[in-house]
């Protein structure tokens, strides 16, 4: 059976930080779905059409790697998709508290399925998707946060 992993988020916007750990991840699975959450409660900066076209061109090339858009419960999606791994990032020890209360309540909802954290790499650990919407908000240059596929300019409206 393929090991495949979904890796969900807000993704608004995708950055570096998201880049590295879906690249780190690729050799420890035969397929990872991107997995942009539409959460209708959230204001988001970019659709998500939007958030799925900007990283559908970062991985142009990468066969492995799938970009979604789901609703509802995390885990029913991975069962759907048919996904026995959950791929998460952790920066902080905030990152931490979060995803330990997330993934031990997901173990309960869904048994079957492993959540599978990476550690941020040094120099993205201050990368915050919150933080470079603030940026391009406020008419700053997001470009060294996100990939250089990347031009939030022809996402701004
Ligand atoms: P969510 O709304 O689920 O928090 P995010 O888009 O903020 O979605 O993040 C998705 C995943 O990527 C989370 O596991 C988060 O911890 C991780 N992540 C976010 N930013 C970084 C970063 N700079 N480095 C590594 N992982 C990150």
């Amino acid at each position: 059976m393929k090991k495949r992993a979904v890796f969900p988020g807000s993704f608004d916007p995708f950055t570096i930080g998201h880049e590295s750990i879906v690249k780190r991840a690729l050799p420890l699975f035969d397929e990872i779905i991107i997995a942009v959450g539409i959460n209708t409660q959230k204001n988001t900066l970019f659709s998500a059409g939007e958030r799925v076209r900007m990283i559908r061109d970062v991985f142009a090339s990468e066969e492995k790697v799938k970009v979604e858009t789901f609703t509802g419960l995390t885990v029913e999606f991975c069962r759907e998709k048919g996904a026995g791994y959950l791929l998460r990032g952790l920066r902080t020890s905030a990152d931490f508290e979060y995803e330990r209360a997330m993934g031990q309540m997901n173990k309960k909802l869904a048994p079957g399925i492993e959540t599978v954290f990476l550690l941020t790499s040094t120099e993205h650990t201050p990368i915050n998707s919150t933080i470079v919407r603030d940026i391009i908000k406020m008419g700053g240059d997001a470009s060294p946060f996100v990939p250089e596929s990347i031009n939030i300019k022809d996402y701004l409206h």
